[in-house]
């Protein structure tokens, strides 16, 4: 059943229609950021076509194929020779393919190739979840597009990515796509209370700190993120302080122990959404539900008494393009301390600094 997912309810809408129309493309392409549900619709998908008991084109949900169609039987370990073939599931027509190493390999989509031709073996149609399409090289695309343009009647193969743009044209015209939104942080929220993945308290921060994605809100370190925003949220004030400058150098330091720089981009992150969300309280009669960080509203509230909504709004745009910059090689130590204090000259003057940052 499409209901016991969560969000995209135009996505559900769409596919049961297809369903129930019998008009189900041989061929899809479901573009959208990593953990919104792309592989469990496609999963729902191959169950709702080899449901011994449909109701209305859809799965039932409970009997054998249903239950057997959602246990995946990846490979124990990390050994990418186990990763070369197709995984089935515990359903004999529902297969996926995952690249072993950053290449989804030529081998693995003639294996498609082959599996495709057969006739179902227990249900009506076989269906094939190719995950991370992005992985496709030149060669392995060719071998893909052979299948794509004629797909066998009974098979299906549903292609997922975040980067649709990093596909072939010709694989991307050959597919019906089928874009994934984010989730709300409400539609997240509710999932995690109800399945009682987390207490209300904690389930509405990690909705918050999600951005959309189910995944990050449940394998975001909860401790790490507020101690980070603890952190950011000292760099907020220093800001709206005027004499902040010797608190704006000293989190700077703090910043530049990020070891990684996925850890470093991470408080770039909080710190961006605290500003976004300081702008918000700045503006009169802003809708504060849209707030990421509803938890330290009162604090927020507190420093934007009095401030001009202009100054915010410069500083995102400062960090925005101190990211832009982190895309090529900057030397990130020199960079942060000059993006905090071209900040804290933003607060100083209200005009829009020389805006400059050192690059090694
Ligand atoms: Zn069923």
């Amino acid at each position: 059943m499409f209901d016991e997912l969560i969000g995209n309810d135009r996505v559900k809408k769409l596919l049961r229609r297809m369903l129930q129309s019998s008009r189900l493309p041989g061929a899809m392409l479901f573009s959208g950021e990593d953990g919104v549900g792309k592989k469990l619709f496609a999963l729902e998908i191959a169950r709702a076509l080899n449901c011994r008991n449909p109701q209305g084109g859809e799965a039932c949900g409970t009997c054998a194929a249903c239950k057997r169609t959602l246990k995946i039987n990846y490979p124990a370990g990390d050994d990418s020779d186990d990763w070369k073939g197709i995984i089935w599931t515990d359903h004999a027509d529902v297969g996926l393919v995952v690249a072993p190493k950053r290449v989804l390999l030529v081998d693995q989509m003639r294996a498609i190739e082959n599996a495709a031709n057969y006739r179902p073996f227990e249900g009506k149609a076989r269906v094939f979840i190719v995950e991370d399409a992005d992985k496709l090289n030149e060669n392995s695309a060719n071998a893909l597009l052979k299948i794509l343009e004629e797909p066998p009647p009974t098979s299906y193969i549903i292609l997922l990515t975040s980067r649709p743009a990093w596909l072939l044209p010709t694989i991307r015209s050959r597919c019906q796509i089928i874009r994934f939104s984010p989730l709300t942080a409400a539609e997240i929220e509710n999932h995690l209370t109800q399945n009682k993945m987390a207490n209300a308290a904690e389930a509405r921060v990690r909705a918050r700190v999600a951005r959309g994605s189910l995944s990050r809100a449940l394998e975001e370190d909860l401790d790490d993120f507020l101690e980070q925003r603890k952190a950011m949220l000292e760099v907020v004030e220093a800001l709206v302080r005027s004499d902040g400058r010797l608190q704006l150098l000293r989190s700077a330091e703090q910043l530049n122990e990020a070891q990684y720089k996925n850890e470093y981009e991470r408080y770039l992150d909080v710190l961006e959404t605290l500003i976004r969300d300081l702008w918000l309280c700045s503006l009169d009669d802003e809708d504060l539900g849209i707030i990421v960080n509803q938890d330290v509203l009162p604090q927020l509230k507190g420093l934007a008494k009095g401030l001009d909504s202009k100054r915010p709004a410069i500083w995102i745009g400062q960090i925005e393009e101190m990211r832009e910059q982190l895309v090529v090689n900057i030397n990130r130590k020199p960079a942060t301390d000059a993006l905090f204090l071209t900040m804290a000259a933003a607060s100083a003057t209200e005009l829009p600094p020389k805006r400059r940052y050192i690059i090694k």
